[in-house]
């Protein structure tokens, strides 16, 4: 029986994305982004919260929509969208849901996107 190396073989569906035009090169140097990382700096606003999310222990929807000065919906929409990939972390705290930046996600830990 052929025994199958692990870790060699790339995944197919490992597309890369090209750097948004507003994310500086000395935010992020690659010129090629994997698909989790885009998604993390595909927007300011997101990458925003991202940012906010780093300098804190956990925020609260309340709290983020608060400093972005964006709708409630808008920075549900961008903190679903991180936590697709991992990004960010909820917890429940009574009614509010409070998110924490995963500090350990293949974007921050790998790819080294700076918050
Ligand atoms: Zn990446």
């Amino acid at each position: 029986m052929n025994q199958s190396k692990v870790g060699t073989k790339k995944k197919a569906s490992e597309k890369t994305y090209p750097r948004p035009a507003w994310v500086k090169k000395s935010i992020v140097a690659e010129e090629e982004l994997c698909p989790d990382c885009f998604k993390v700096v595909g927007s300011k606003s997101r990458y925003q919260l991202v940012c906010m999310l780093g300098k804190s222990d956990g925020m609260t929807v309340t709290e983020l929509t608060k400093r972005m000065k964006l709708t409630q919906p808008t920075v549900t929409h961008h903190l679903n969208t991180l936590r697709s990939v991992d990004a960010v972390e909820s917890e429940d705290r009574g009614r509010e849901r409070l998110y924490r930046l995963n500090r350990g996600a293949h974007c921050f830990d790998e790819c080294k996107i700076p918050f």
